[in-house]
């Protein structure tokens, strides 16, 4: 126990460092953006990407966001690294835009609790839009059912204020919170990701399948709600011709590609949108 949390206190102190050296709309020593595809799985072209943060540490090397994001969050270090991340998002989707015109692209962001519970939040993203010249309804915003639910009402103050912006908004990760369903249809959302937990468990041998089913629910809720599905996690072909049949519009997973350097998903709009 000793042990552990002298680790973690070294991975916080780490961390404020690191976060500490950030300049809004320059890139990190530390810190880096990887780009994962999301596909139509009707057509199989890029429609967007998500942004994932990766922290590559001086000694240790890349730790992943699951290792730190937690620590991130109990510190607070998450808003300011979020808020460069946000920059850094819109940094490239300018870039892009001006890069391949004729794309409609979109990059997605993971908001954290906190930074979902600060009252800055729109007045920075509104900053940001101004200041990259980025269209609004290129940029998503992917927030977990529990930043939602913790407290509805300002939840749902703060989403029509995004929605006001222009902006896209995703429910990260459905299924694995406590969304509570009599609240879903309230709130302003275009998109649900269905975890890759349910996604993984499509194909499985058990006789009735129940990955599928239960994704098959996810999708009928999220259609009668008017909102679009993105599967994540998916890994196999026997997933993307399921997720077809169920009627799931988007998917994104190392079917299709891992995350991404800036430079390879470059690569790959070039390819996409000649
Ligand atoms: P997430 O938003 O649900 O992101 C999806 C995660 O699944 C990513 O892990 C991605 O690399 C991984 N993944 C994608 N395709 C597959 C697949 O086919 N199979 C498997 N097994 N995994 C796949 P990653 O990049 O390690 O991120 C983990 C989590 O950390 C994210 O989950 C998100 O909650 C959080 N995170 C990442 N970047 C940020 C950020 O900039 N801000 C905040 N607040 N959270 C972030
Ligand atoms: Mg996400
Ligand atoms: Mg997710």
């Amino acid at each position: 126990m000793h042990a552990r949390a002298v680790a973690l206190l070294q991975l916080e102190t780490d961390l404020r460092r690191a976060v500490s050296t950030l300049q809004m709309g320059s890139a990190s020593r530390e810190f880096q953006l990887r780009y994962q595809p999301i596909v139509s799985l009707e057509t199989f072209t890029i429609v967007g990407f998500e942004a994932l943060v990766r922290w590559h540490h001086p000694e240790k090397g890349w730790i992943s966001p699951g290792d730190f994001i937690p620590v991130a969050e109990d510190t607070g270090l998450v808003i300011p690294l979020g808020q460069w991340v946000l920059a850094e998002a819109c940094r490239q989707l300018r870039e892009w835009q001006l890069e391949f015109p004729h794309s409609t692209l979109s990059v997605s962001v993971n908001l954290s609790t906190k930074q979902f519970a600060q009252p800055e939040l729109i007045e920075q993203i509104s900053q940001l839009l101004q200041h990259y010249q980025v269209e609004p309804h290129r940029l998503k915003i992917e927030i977990t059912e529990s930043a939602i639910m913790g407290n509805t009402e300002s939840a749902t103050a703060l989403l029509e204020q995004l929605k006001a912006l222009g902006l896209q908004l995703m429910i990260d990760d459905f299924g694995t919170g406590y969304s509570s369903l009599s609240y879903l249809h309230q709130f302003p959302i275009d998109m649900v990701k269905i975890d890759q937990s349910f996604v993984g468990r499509i194909g499985n041998d058990d006789a009735e399948d129940e990955g599928a089913e239960i994704v098959r629910a996810i999708v009928m809720l999220a259609h009668t709600l008017e909102m679009n599905v993105v599967a994540e996690g998916i890994e196999t072909a026997e997933q993307v011709s399921q997720l077809k049949i169920l009627k799931a519009e988007y998917g994104q997973g190392y079917f299709f590609a891992k995350p991404l350097s800036s430079e390879e998903a470059a690569t790959l709009i070039k390819a996409n949108f000649h």
